[in-house]
């Protein structure tokens, strides 16, 4: 390591990402995040959260289901395909260094930096039936930020709609630094193209949407939820013909399908030769060996939860050890180690 933590040449390159724990994990997250994560754990030094802290800044009022929806969360990760040899699994508040940090650094944070991040309007917006006029809620950027800076993680993984949160990480990282001294490299975004995949009724899958197919839906439930999923709405009997270009089922085909599936629905769509069951049928014939394992990985792990908490807690021994180095160097450059033993 160099002496700001950055690694060297030849080292690998570390990355940190998490979800918040709020639901079960889906499809969309599949495509979205997973995959990609499992081809990291293998070319980078992986940091993988699970953000529960985060899920209070909308969750404070009922926070029950989240000490369960954290043990789910890393039953499909692990089910999935991560693998604690080869990455660091853990749950954020198992490491309170990052608290420590993110008061540090919201310090430093102009409140306007915050005011001014897309999400946090739209998502006060989306999530009206909840008060987000909340500290944590405006704040939830610095401790992404925190989350980030902590294992000094030169790349993180981001869709379209966190570039603006990583921007805001940087802008605090260059912050620290030129008040304090160099402590932080600054993460740069790791974009992958993935397809789009959206829920049963057409709309982005989200959980709170309730239109997701969940990893740990049984398959007679996910082909429940694909076969009832809207088409094209011009395609109103077998007979019309459709247009797989605003088709949702055909966005799914596009996550999940190969090419000669694809050219078979383009062709069979446009010209009426097959109807809507058919080609969903083709795209389950894809979809479900895709969640077979998954769910067979699952159920295995979900009989031996004592071993799920045993990696999160060596996940979480890993994740403490660098953070606690982190807050060293922040410590010693913001001059508040008092000097005095302990
Ligand atoms: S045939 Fe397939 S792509 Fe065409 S409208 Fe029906 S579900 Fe959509």
């Amino acid at each position: 390591m160099s002496p700001l933590g950055a690694p060297g040449a030849g080292e690998r390159q570390r990355v940190l990402s998490g979800f918040r724990p709020t639901g079960p994990m889906h499809i969309g997250h599949l495509v979205g995040a997973l995959d990609n994560w499992i081809r990291l754990q293998d070319t980078h030094e992986c940091f993988f959260a699970i953000c529960d802290w985060h899920a209070l800044t909308s969750e404070y009022a009922d926070t029950s289901p989240i000490r369960g929806y954290v043990l789910d969360m890393a039953l499909d990760w692990l089910a999935a395909g991560l693998d604690p040899d080869r990455c660091t699994i853990f749950v954020q508040s198992q490491v309170p260094e990052h608290a420590e940090l993110h008061l540090l650094l919201s310090m430093i944070v102009p409140i306007a930096w915050l005011e001014r991040v897309p999400t946090y309007k739209e998502q006060q917006q989306q999530m009206a039936h909840r008060d987000l006029t909340n500290y944590g809620f405006l704040g939830y950027p610095v401790l992404q930020a925190a989350d980030i800076l902590i294992y000094r993680a030169e790349r993180v993984p981001v869709g379209e709609d966190q570039i603006a949160h990583l921007e805001l990480c940087r802008e605090i990282a260059r912050r620290f630094n030129s008040l304090y001294g160099e402590v932080f490299p600054e993460p740069q975004a790791l974009t992958t193209r993935v397809p789009r995949v959206p829920g049963t009724d057409g709309r982005k899958m989200s959980k709170s949407y309730g239109n997701a197919v969940n990893l740990g839906d049984p398959l007679p439930e996910t082909r429940q939820k694909i076969l009832r999923m809207v088409t094209d709405p011009a395609r109103k009997t077998r007979k019309d013909a459709g247009n797989p270009d605003v088709c949702p089922v055909y966005d799914l085909h596009k996550a999940f399908s190969d090419r000669e599936t694809l050219d078979l629905v383009n062709t069979e769509c446009r010209r009426a030769g097959f109807g809507c069951i058919d080609c969903k049928n083709h795209l389950l014939r894809h979809l479900e060996p895709v969640l077979q394992p998954i769910q067979e990985r699952r159920a295995r792990l979900q009989i031996d939860r004592d071993a799920v908490r045993a990696i999160l807690a060596e996940g979480a021994r890993r994740a403490r050890a660098e953070a606690a180095l982190t807050m060293k160097r922040v410590r010693a450059a913001m001059k508040i180690d008092s000097g005095l033993p302990g």
